[in-house]
């Protein structure tokens, strides 16, 4: 296994190009991909392609080339996280346990708030984050079909983040004693890998998501820059996608670059308070304040990363103002541009609920 060492010696990130290059080449691995929503916007950097450019076609593209079976998206995980993530506030804020809610989805926050704030644990959402959802997913859609197919299923995620490596063995992931995402490359490896087959991805004509998981809502997309998981779950809870609506949602408060940005939605005739923190610095000072009986949330986004995860550990580098602006900048758009707002009418997600995940919500979405 081959491991990139830091140069001061404080920090090994495991790489795990080899493995899915041996996975690539065995006929009787069927290797399915994801993509987490902040990757299209970064991995083009490294072929010279203008900073923010969303790239998904192309890197799809890249990714058959090279021998992935088939080639998902992450941000239909995220829709269903959005659909559980906002169920779970719901419930909270019907019996007032727990409150206020923290998101899950960064494995880095995660354990920051294990580690030094343990009397918070159980305010961190059940739900698990959008590329373990997916997992879960393929492995029990594979589980379903053995018969049709007999090779193994294995799923890779493309993520923009080195801690993600280690949220894939944490055994609250599992099903059945089994891994459900069994290798995290990063955008990085990926480009690497891209790199090492001869492919320019500058050069590829776009090409499709495989169905049916390729389907996704803008809600899902803005899932990779700070504050967007709360402003997908508002959407969902609002429950509507009049522009006028989404575009009050945008202006709560949850968007920008600050550490710490606070809103309040009117539910029915409840007053939501909702803190959106980027940094573990500053999930500290909102802890702290919390726990002092300073302030009162009833939802925190927590993202470790400074404006979520376009800047995260596993992209290109550098990320300068302008990069990270991009990027910001090229989420947005994917939004703007897509006909589906809201998770909830994902026709896909509906389809999954009836189907594959019926009765086995809790076992596959949640930790437990
Ligand atoms: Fe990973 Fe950073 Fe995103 Fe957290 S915010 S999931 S650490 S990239």
């Amino acid at each position: 296994q081959c491991r990139a060492v830091c140069p001061t010696g404080a920090i090994t990130i495991k790489q795990n190009i080899e493995q899915v290059w041996d996975a690539l080449s065995d006929p009787e691995i069927r290797v399915v991909v994801q993509i987490a929503p902040a990757v299209r916007v970064a991995v083009g950097d490294k072929f010279g392609i203008p900073k923010g450019e969303n790239v998904l076609g192309r890197l799809v593209a890249a990714l058959r080339r090279i021998g992935f079976d088939e080639v998902y998206d992450t941000n239909f995980g995220a829709d269903l996280t959005v659909m559980e993530e906002s169920k779970e506030l719901l419930e909270r804020l019907e019996v007032g346990d727990n409150l206020p809610l923290f998101t899950s989805c960064c494995p880095a926050w995660v354990k920051f708030c294990e580690n030094r704030y343990p009397q918070f644990k159980d305010h961190i959402s059940t739900c698990r984050s959008p590329q373990e959802m997916f997992g879960a997913l393929m492995k029990e859609e594979a589980r379903m079909n053995d018969a049709s197919d007999s090779r193994k299923v294995m799923v890779v995620s493309i993520m923009p983040c080195t801690a993600k490596k280690a949220e894939i063995t944490r055994p609250e992931h599992f099903n059945d004693g089994e891994q459900n995402v069994d290798y995290v490359i990063t955008t990085t490896e990926a480009a690497r890998m891209i790199q090492e087959a001869g492919i320019d991805l500058a050069q590829l004509e776009p090409e499709a998501l495989d169905m049916p998981f390729g389907i996704s809502s803008g809600a899902g997309a803005i899932f990779g820059v700070t504050g967007g998981v709360t402003e997908a779950v508002l959407r969902r809870l609002m429950n509507s996608d009049r522009a006028e609506d989404l575009e009050a949602i945008s202006f709560t408060g949850v968007r920008g670059v600050d550490g710490i940005k606070e809103a309040s939605v009117k539910l029915g005739d409840r007053d939501v308070k909702i803190a959106v923190v980027n940094g573990l610095r500053c999930a500290s000072e909102v802890l702290d304040k919390i726990e002092a009986g300073e302030v009162h949330y009833d939802f925190v986004e927590v993202m470790a990363c400074k404006r979520g995860c376009i800047t995260g550990g596993g992209q290109p580098v550098p990320i300068g103002p302008r990069t990270k602006k991009a990027r910001v900048q090229g989420l947005y758009k994917i939004d703007k541009m897509a006909q589906i707002k809201l998770s909830s009418q994902n026709p896909i997600v509906a389809t999954v609920y009836d189907g594959l995940l019926k009765g086995k919500e809790h076992k596959l979405l949640h930790n437990e």
